[in-house]
């Protein structure tokens, strides 16, 4: 059976954009946000820190009791109790008086400033200054690094440490965040066997199940790679039916060529809705886009560097607004290093490598892993130009 009806990438994005998913939120807590895209903006609830707070080891004074302090005329005060941190000061400072204050204790009333020991003498009950403190001195304000209500984070932010740390600060426990989108993996071929099996006679290791299922989680997604189906109704059948149960999208790699994929897209006829069958992109012309019970289905070419590339042009963007990271740039411009040939009449899509401000063609073909492995991610060639010159400016896709 020939393809249905090769249609323009531009289509197949806009069937993509128009299926039933909706990006979801959900709380998690602070200690597993990491890598998670916040959901909402984040205001601080609290002042950081929440009290004024010494910043230094030393003596908690009235700045104006120190105004009158030199080397020939040190001010004497009298200290009057001790204050450490995480303690609650009870005293108020009263003229002629200072604190005993460690570095992050709360100062007491009436105090402004905290001038470190090293530069005082301390003599039975007094301590000697021998110059003016100004007020603020060795003191953080309440607010001063985070005000309460100041805007922390916006929606959209993927979590780093330094944003959970910020949370942490302000001692937020849970974190809204786009819901992880749930994707099945699964393989196709009665060639490929997994690693750790013996690698017998017309064998070869899986390679797009481990590289969509980690391409996957590297965008934040979910992944569960389901195996590899093997070339008939009931395997593939049995394999789609599982991920369609357990996952909001599926992914299938494989099956291109010797009729194969006219039982990918049967098998996904039978259970939904074929939407598309042939993009006038190359390579990954033989792909499939379906919906069953209202989770899109991709069947994506078997050969690796076409299965990757066909994954970031298709499903990538999905899986992007699914986890509310649509604006991240995954693009770049550089400089052709050599010429390159198409096809003319083909829109064809070429992986490169970036070296300073070049790129790099790779030419081994997308059937050789090391393609898109030791590409950073392709170009695009349009369909009426069949020579991209030396030192062309041409835009990179990042894979993934
Ligand atoms: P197909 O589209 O199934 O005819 O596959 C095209 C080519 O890609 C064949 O050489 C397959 O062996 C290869 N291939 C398909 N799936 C995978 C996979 N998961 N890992 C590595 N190579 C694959
Ligand atoms: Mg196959």
């Amino acid at each position: 059976m020939a393809f249905l009806k090769v249609v323009p990438l531009e289509k197949a994005l806009e069937v993509i954009d128009s299926f039933p998913l909706e990006p979801k939120v959900e709380r998690v807590p602070l200690g597993g946000a990491l890598g998670r895209v916040l959901a909402e903006d984040i205001t601080s609830p609290i002042d950081v820190p929440p009290f004024d707070r010494a910043t230094v080891d030393g003596y908690a004074v009235r700045a104006e009791d120190t105004f009158m302090a030199s080397e020939s005329e040190p001010v004497r005060l009298k200290v009057v109790g001790e204050i450490n941190a995480g303690d609650v000061p009870q005293l108020e400072l009263k003229p002629g008086e200072s604190v005993y204050i460690s570095t992050g204790a709360p100062l007491p009333k009436g105090a402004d400033a905290v001038i470190q020991f090293e530069d005082v003498d301390r003599e039975g009950d007094e301590v000697v200054i021998y110059k003016p403190a100004y007020p603020g001195l060795g003191v953080m304000k309440a607010g001063a690094d985070i005000q309460k209500g100041q805007p922390l984070l916006r929606r959209g932010t993927r979590l780093g440490f330094k944003e959970t740390a910020l949370l942490s600060a302000v001692g937020l426990t849970e974190v809204p965040v786009f819901r992880k989108p749930k994707v099945a993996v699964i393989s196709t071929g009665n060639e490929l066997i997994l690693p750790g099996e013996d690698l017998r006679p017309g064998k070869i290791y899986d390679i797009n199940g481990r590289a969509i299922t980690d391409a996957v989680r590297e965008l934040g997604g979910e992944a569960v790679f389901l195996g590899i189906a093997r070339d008939d109704r009931e395997s593939l059948k049995a394999l789609i039916e599982k991920g369609v149960e357990c996952c909001d999208i599926v992914i299938l790699s494989g099956g291109a060529s010797g009729g194969i994929r006219d039982l990918t897209s049967s098998i996904i006829g039978e259970l939904g809705e074929v939407k598309i069958h042939g993009i006038a992109i190359q390579p990954g012309k033989p792909t499939i886009i379906g919906l069953i019970d209202g989770k899109p289905v991709f069947g994506l070419p078997g050969y690796p560097t076409s299965c990757l590339t066909n994954f970031t042009l298709l499903v990538a963007p999905l899986l992007r607004k699914l986890i509310g990271r649509e604006s991240e740039v995954r693009k770049v411009r550089k400089r052709l290093a050599y010429k390159v040939f198409s096809v003319k009449g083909r829109r064809q899509f070429l992986p490169v490598r970036i070296e300073g401000d070049k790129a790099i063609p790779i030419l081994k073909g997308s059937g050789a892993v090391t393609s898109f492995v030791d590409a950073d991610g392709f170009i695009e060639v349009p369909e009426n130009v069949e020579i991209l010159g030396a030192g062309e400016e041409v835009e990179v896709t990042f894979f993934g």
